[in-house]
């Protein structure tokens, strides 16, 4: 007999067996048959054969530029086709008129959480325009949080690093102020110079010891060529497993052939590539990457902001999106949707208390489903949250403060 501060009863796991969870100090110490389990808690919840599984990663947000819980701010679109300089420009007039960072970033912040999402990495812009100003009111608010979620912060040019002077020093800076990884914008198209931006940006990792996590949307042959310039700098730097590419748009643009090649390279390097299947737009074939051996995971990435009006902050509705934009039909393949945003984005991060397993941080969600593949096609809502055995969303309600 063992004791707990609290044990979970009627916890459905993945294989359909209800379970027993022990919790303790915040950690998991026991997962047994319901029956068996050989544990004593003051504390009993009873969760009624729910579906209880991992917290979702939210790998990829933006908490400073999102309007959500602000004013509806309307689509602009770009004067012919898409352009990352015009967007950009429309979001710095956006910024002009909104809410107070903070404020839209706790409603961001509490809209992931109540969907489930138990850990994340949010890019933060930091460049010579807005200094380290967005940064110091994320980590503010990210303090206010930290007992419902984990959040890396990344050091985001937004504005280019080459193009725009004074922000390599500021992103250095950035790494005294809060801030866990890295980031870049598109180094050939954006600042166009490739090598220039991957120097500061591995630079800095190399200096700080931080991981790397780089925007990339150039397009086909050319993101190529910056996806096989990131992977020769992992591979010589010893950065394996510490480097992210998010969207890579030209993997899911290219001819297969090309895209099986890279995916070689960047497993070799161990690069990540983080997609969120976003609407019209190519993306990276998510079986091919894996079968390769790369890490794919995902985030909502821009929650109605000034690069488009979606977004829910709901890491199972967008594991749905992707298996659906995937055609994913089989069981297996979706499991490998909910893996994305599961297992592999801890793996992308370098969580190491993750998981539904002893030892593990008690973060889990409890959904309204017999299964995994029928969570991701029917995504229900009403989840329930446990951060560190914590009950922080009852029902689709934040509790947490
Ligand atoms: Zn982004």
């Amino acid at each position: 007999m063992h004791n707990a501060d609290i044990l979970f009863r009627g916890a459905r796991l993945f294989d359909g067996t209800l379970s027993s969870i022990g919790v303790k100090d915040g950690k998991i110490t026991s997962i047994e048959p319901d029956g068996s389990a050989n544990i004593s808690a003051h504390n009993v919840v009873d969760l009624g054969g729910a579906l209880v599984v991992s917290g979702f990663v939210e790998g990829h947000i933006h908490l400073d530029t999102s309007f959500y819980g602000d004013a509806w701010k309307p689509h602009i679109l770009c004067t012919a086709g898409f352009d990352v300089r015009e967007r950009v420009e429309f979001q710095r007039r956006n910024m002009t008129q909104a809410a107070p960072m903070a404020e839209r970033a706790r409603s961001q912040l509490e809209l992931c959480i109540a969907n489930g999402s138990t850990h994340m990495r949010s890019h933060v812009m930091v460049d010579a325009r807005v200094g380290l100003e967005s940064l110091e009111t994320i980590v503010a608010v990210r303090e206010e949080y930290q007992d419902f979620i984990d959040v890396q912060l990344v050091a985001f040019p937004q504005n280019g690093i080459i193009d725009c002077q004074g922000t390599a020093e500021l992103l250095d800076a950035a790494f005294d102020t809060g801030c866990n990884v890295i980031g870049g914008l598109d180094p050939a198209s954006f600042d166009r110079d490739t090598k220039a931006h991957l120097d500061v940006v591995f630079g800095i990792a190399e200096k700080r010891g931080v991981d790397i996590d780089i925007h990339l949307h150039d397009p086909d042959m050319l993101g190529i060529f910056e996806l096989e310039e990131i992977a020769a700098r992992s591979r010589a730097l010893g950065m394996q497993g510490h480097v992210a590419v998010s969207h890579a748009y030209a993997l899911g643009e290219v001819p297969i052939d090309v895209a099986r090649r890279t995916a070689r390279l960047l497993a070799e390097a161990g690069i990540a590539i983080m997609t969120n299947a976003p609407g019209d737009r190519a993306f990276p074939p998510v079986l091919e990457l894996r079968r390769a051996g790369v890490t794919v995971f995902s985030g909502s990435d821009n929650i109605r902001d000034s690069w488009w009006p979606y977004g829910d902050g709901d890491m199972l509705g967008r594991a749905m999106m992707i298996g659906y934009r995937s055609g994913f039909y089989t069981d297996e393949d979706l499991r490998v949707a909910f893996d994305v945003v599961t297992e592999a984005g801890a793996k992308a991060l370098g969580l190491v208390d993750y998981g539904l397993r002893r030892n593990a941080s008690a973060d889990f969600v409890t959904l309204n489903a017999e299964h995994i593949p029928e969570a991701i096609v029917s995504v229900p809502k009403n989840r329930s949250v446990y951060k560190a055995g914590k009950c922080v969303v009852r029902q689709g309600v934040f509790v947490g403060k």
